[in-house]
């Protein structure tokens, strides 16, 4: 065991997995790195972080995460820069968006000094995992849970803090089919879905399902009150153009603030194109289409960052965007963080951390 300068301890595996994962072909967040941060909540504060190796923790069966889902989790990604260096991508803002998560579930507030500073440690342990090739990033995904052991429903008075983090590879993919989802909901005004809590994963997952087993990839959830406003597209933020102007819908409770979805505001602003954060009604969307004016649509997340839409099921017909791809912006978008996150570009946001 030694001590980083930041203080937090380090346990070393024995013998590392590296050499036995390909990273020609990396399957999405099933190869973890060598080693994981951990710390526990008790008594009141978060005691100190340490980075340990990765592999099971013993849970006893009354862990009321378990029970009544107090978890919660969040997702983003370093990258090789040009230089052979190490950078985080916006991590601030994930560790802004973790907080807000913990404070609507009543659950306690990470500091900083175990969250980003953690997180560089973590990161600088395991350097080695983050991949060399093109499009490829280490995908770092910080979880809290609670670690009560009760049935009693009430906030936990302990929690867990982990931080995991996989190797991935450039995300390909056919350009989406989508249905968009009339009868389940994401997410209702007042609930939980401008948060990354699990459960609303787990109420997610019957709706992917049934849309995969009719041939989409995924589905466009609608407002949980009039069934007519777009809200987000499977795990990932919406955006459309039409007659020039990208329209996303406006975060509100309901709706997770992706940060690939501010990150796209902003260099959509810089490419002089308007932007609009306002409700859109799948009729709106449908009409553009059929007028020809609907150029493009795609959906943007940490994981694909930028997926172009190819079609959107509604009712009985298919909504289609004109899309023509040498001028795509979601191809523009694309090549622009990447180039961005890997220090091609100049970082003028202050988007990059240096590990
Ligand atoms: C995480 C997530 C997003 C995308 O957020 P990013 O910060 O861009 O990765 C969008 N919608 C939902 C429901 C999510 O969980």
């Amino acid at each position: 065991m030694f001590l980083t300068k930041s203080g937090i301890s380090v346990t070393r595996v024995e013998a590392s997995r590296l050499s036995g994962v390909d990273f020609d072909n990396l399957p999405f967040g099933a190869a973890f790195s060598d080693h994981m941060l951990f710390a526990e909540y008790r008594q009141g504060q978060w005691q100190e972080p340490a980075i340990v190796p990765y592999g099971p923790i013993p849970l006893p069966p009354s862990l009321s995460a378990l029970h009544y889902g107090q978890s919660f989790f969040e997702g983003f990604k370093a990258f090789r820069q040009v230089d052979g260096g190490i950078a985080l991508f916006r991590i601030r803002d994930n560790f802004a968006r973790f907080n807000q998560s913990a404070a609507r579930l009543a659950m306690p507030e990470i500091p900083a000094s175990h969250f980003i500073e953690g997180i560089v440690e973590l990161i600088r342990v395991d350097h080695e995992w983050v991949p060399r090739s093109k499009g490829a990033s280490l995908y770092i995904r910080p979880l809290c849970f609670a670690c009560d052991e009760t049935l009693f429903v009430r906030p936990s008075n302990s929690y867990r803090f982990i931080v995991l983090t996989c190797p991935v590879g450039q995300y390909f993919a056919e350009p989406l089919r989508l249905l968009a989802e009339e009868r389940y909901v994401r997410a209702f005004p007042g609930g939980t879905g401008a948060t990354k809590a699990a459960g609303n994963y787990a109420g997610s997952l019957l709706a992917a399902r049934l849309a995969q087993e009719n041939g989409f990839h995924s589905v466009i959830w609608l407002d949980g009150m009039t069934h007519r406003f777009v809200e987000e597209c499977g795990l990932m933020n919406i955006f459309f153009v039409v007659d020039g102007v990208a329209i996303t819908p406006q975060v509100s409770g309901t709706i997770l603030a992706g940060i690939t979805r501010d990150s796209v505001i902003v260099l959509l602003r810089e490419m002089r194109i308007e932007v609009m954060e306002r409700p859109i009604a799948l009729d709106e969307v449908a009409e553009a289409a059929k007028n020809q004016k609907l150029t493009e649509a795609f959906a943007v997340g940490t994981a694909a960052t930028v997926a172009p839409i190819e079609s959107i099921r509604y009712r009985d017909s298919d909504i289609r965007p004109a899309v023509r791809k040498e001028s795509s912006l979601a191809a523009r978008l694309l090549a622009c963080l990447e180039a961005i996150r890997t220090g091609r570009q100049p970082d003028k946001y202050g988007w990059l951390l240096k590990v």
